[in-house]
């Protein structure tokens, strides 16, 4: 087994922790209130397996016909696991463009299924080979925006590709507030799209673990019957409930966290730097120096985490997470010194 590695996740306070896209705002007061309501409800018993009051509030908040399209979970990751688990059996394959979530690749191989990884071309596009089906193809992921590129494919796009394929594909939307599009409309209207959808970045809920699929209610209910009898708890399922119900702090936090990416963006560029173009709340960038593991280290060095990425036969470079203001200008700084270092 080849472990999934997920980022460094130090202990409080050490870190100016740019490195795995959270938010980096606390999670709207009505969120706390609900975890304190829930923290004195009866936490003897067993909390409800489907988690109703969230469901309903993410359907409304959403616009869909009911809490019977979703499902929800420990984190979109949990339910990611659900999906391979469900649709993929052993010696069958799943399909990934690449460079992307890495994840993917380990659900298949835990389940002793096969990946195939179709490279993006010409700066992240996909090639029509996406939505080419077979056989034994069983399931097939795209995160979108995409991770570590922050791209976006377009629903019509997704559309055709569905059209071709013969099994699900599955649009990841963990940073889909961070766009200005999502495919929520296409899972009504395809037979094949289901969406996941995470708390963890735009809700700033990483540490409740929560995330949730859109799908059509027979998909829904088969998948139900896999995941565990009680996969979200109590407390979390109250917080996640209360942060449907705040679409007015969602907007404010996106619009504000969307200007500091743009001015990341062209202040990195200054640094002479080529920056993607980003929808979510990162951006991959690469120096011509080609130094990015030395910038990452000084960075380190520096109490500053961003992440380096180096993908075989595609090449390297660092995300960066969007952070405060402040945050960003002292990673800012810091990069430019990495860069005079080596003059
Ligand atoms: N999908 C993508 C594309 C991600 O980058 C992440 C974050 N690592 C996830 C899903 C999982 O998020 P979570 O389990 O916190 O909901």
């Amino acid at each position: 087994m080849k472990p999934y590695t997920p980022g460094e996740q130090p202990p409080p306070g050490k870190f100016i922790k740019l490195n795995t896209n959270e938010n980096p705002y606390p999670p709207p007061a009505a969120v706390v209130d609900a975890i304190r309501s829930a923290a004195t409800g009866p936490l003897n018993r067993y909390p409800d397996p489907v988690a109703t009051s969230f469901r309903r509030a993410a359907a409304e908040a959403l616009g869909l016909p009911g809490p019977e399209w979703i499902l929800a979970g420990n984190g979109s990751d949990e339910i990611l696991t659900l999906l391979v688990r469900g649709f993929v059996g052993e010696g069958e394959r799943l399909r990934l463009p690449y460079p992307s979530y890495i994840l993917y690749r380990t659900l298949a191989d835990i389940q002793g299924a096969a990946w195939e990884q179709t490279p993006f071309v010409d700066d992240w596009k996909l090639p029509a080979a996406f939505g080419q089906s077979a056989d034994d193809l069983k399931l097939v992921l795209l995160p979108n925006p995409n991770s570590p590129s922050g791209t976006i494919v377009s629903p019509e796009q997704i559309t055709e590709i569905a059209s071709t394929l013969t099994c699900p594909l599955v649009v990841d939307e963990a940073y889909a507030d961070f766009a200005q599009q999502n495919c929520i409309d296409l899972v009504q209207s395809c037979d094949n799209i289901l969406i996941t959808r995470t708390l963890s970045k735009s809700y700033g809920l990483a540490g409740i673990r929560f995330g949730f699929l859109i799908a059509k209610p027979e998909v829904i209910a088969e998948l139900g019957k896999i995941k565990d009898s009680y996969n979200c708890d109590a407390i979390s399922i109250a917080a996640a409930t209360a942060a449907m119900h705040s679409q007015d702090w969602l907007a404010d936090v996106v619009t504000k966290m969307n200007l500091t990416r743009e001015r990341l963006t062209a202040e990195l560029a200054e640094l002479g730097f080529r920056v993607t173009p980003s929808h979510a709340n990162f951006v991959w960038c690469q120096h011509p120096s080609g130094r990015h593991a030395e910038i990452y280290e000084y960075l380190k060095r520096n109490q500053i985490l961003i992440r380096y990425m180096d993908f075989p036969d595609w090449g390297d470079g660092l995300r960066i997470s969007i952070g405060t203001d402040e945050q960003i200008d002292a990673c800012l700084l810091m990069i430019s010194r990495a860069i005079q270092s080596f003059a």
